[in-house]
């Protein structure tokens, strides 16, 4: 058996002609505006940050890189970001990831205006995430959800396992499918190191991981027909020393088995794109 290709371009695509069409009917100086903040200077961040505004510029979302140097302050950082969350013209606020160890993300994070989170990052927003509220949540835990209802499966009753237990993907995709009915169970390293991780992802209608371990689910992990998603992005060589981008799930073993399955890179990452725009529509949508 070879299992069916979730991808996550057309349903990128999808969800970006819907946010370009509804920025297309607001007035120009209403189009809304995601500033990025990035501490010192970073390859992966500015690759990053380069991505967001092509997306960014594709919907018609103003974006705004401010660059801090290195040295900067936590305090001072604050209140930069306090700036921003007072400034109405801001409709999104993202923390670009590293920053440097001197100033601890989670602090700069739990600064940020609720309501210009694009990120889902800040304590109350992740708050809304156990009423069910699936608009602030982490843009890839949203971006899990958008994939598992693009199978158009029934979530009522299935058993679903994710592996892996972060603030901006495990525990928020587990609370969110949690409020659709399935049976929801978290695994994480403590399961694995009792041994204890096949016995539960055997068992999953529906197999989420977002562990950061290439090719840690093999085929013989996975339920016969089950949905799996991949949220991994692993950087290795292959055999010819070739860098190359891998999930956690093994690809080769694991399309044999299951029934549906995303592709690294292909799937999680481009819906995980689209959501901050989208999410970046409804903080302007709800703050002015
Ligand atoms: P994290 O790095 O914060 O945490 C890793 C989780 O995996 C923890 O719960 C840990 O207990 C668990 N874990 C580690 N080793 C394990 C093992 N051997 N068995 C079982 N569980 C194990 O997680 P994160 O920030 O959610 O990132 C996970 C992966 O998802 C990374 O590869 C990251 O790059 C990727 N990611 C992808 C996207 C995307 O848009 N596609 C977005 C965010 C993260």
């Amino acid at each position: 058996m070879s299992a069916k290709l979730l991808e996550g371009g057309s349903i990128a695509d999808a969800i970006k002609a819907e946010v370009k069409e509804t920025i297309a009917q607001m007035p120009q100086e209403q189009r809304p505006q995601l500033v990025a903040v990035m501490v010192g200077d970073n390859p992966g961040a500015r690759a990053y940050a380069k991505m967001q505004r092509k997306s960014c510029d594709e919907v018609g979302i103003v974006y705004e890189l401010k660059e801090f140097d290195e040295s900067i302050s936590e305090a001072d950082l604050i209140a930069a970001v306090d700036e921003l969350n007072e400034d109405g013209a801001v409709d999104g606020i993202i923390l670009q990831m590293p920053v440097p160890e001197h100033i601890n993300a989670r602090t700069v994070q739990a600064a940020i205006a609720s309501v210009k989170d694009v990120d889902g990052v800040n304590p109350a927003n992740l708050g809304a995430v156990v009423m069910g509220q699936v608009e602030g949540a982490p843009c890839t835990a949203q971006a899990v959800v958008r994939l598992v209802q693009e199978t158009g499966i029934d979530l009522y009753g299935t058993e679903v396992v994710v592996v892996g237990h972060s603030e901006i993907v495990g525990k928020p995709v587990a609370l969110l499918l949690l409020d659709k009915f399935a049976t929801t169970t978290v695994c994480h390293i403590g399961t694995s190191d009792a041994g204890l991780l096949e016995q539960h992802t055997t068992g999953a209608d529906i197999l989420i991981v977002a562990v950061g371990v290439p090719g840690l689910i093999k085929g013989s992990m996975i339920k016969s027909g089950a949905t799996v998603i991949d949220v991994g992005i692993n950087r290795v060589k292959d055999e010819e020393g070739k860098r190359k981008i891998v999930g956690d799930v093994e690809f080769d073993s694991a399309v044999e088995v299951a029934g549906t399955i995303t592709p690294v890179p292909g799937g999680v990452g481009p819906v995980t794109t689209a959501m901050l725009l989208k999410s970046t529509l409804y903080a302007c949508q709800s703050h002015r």
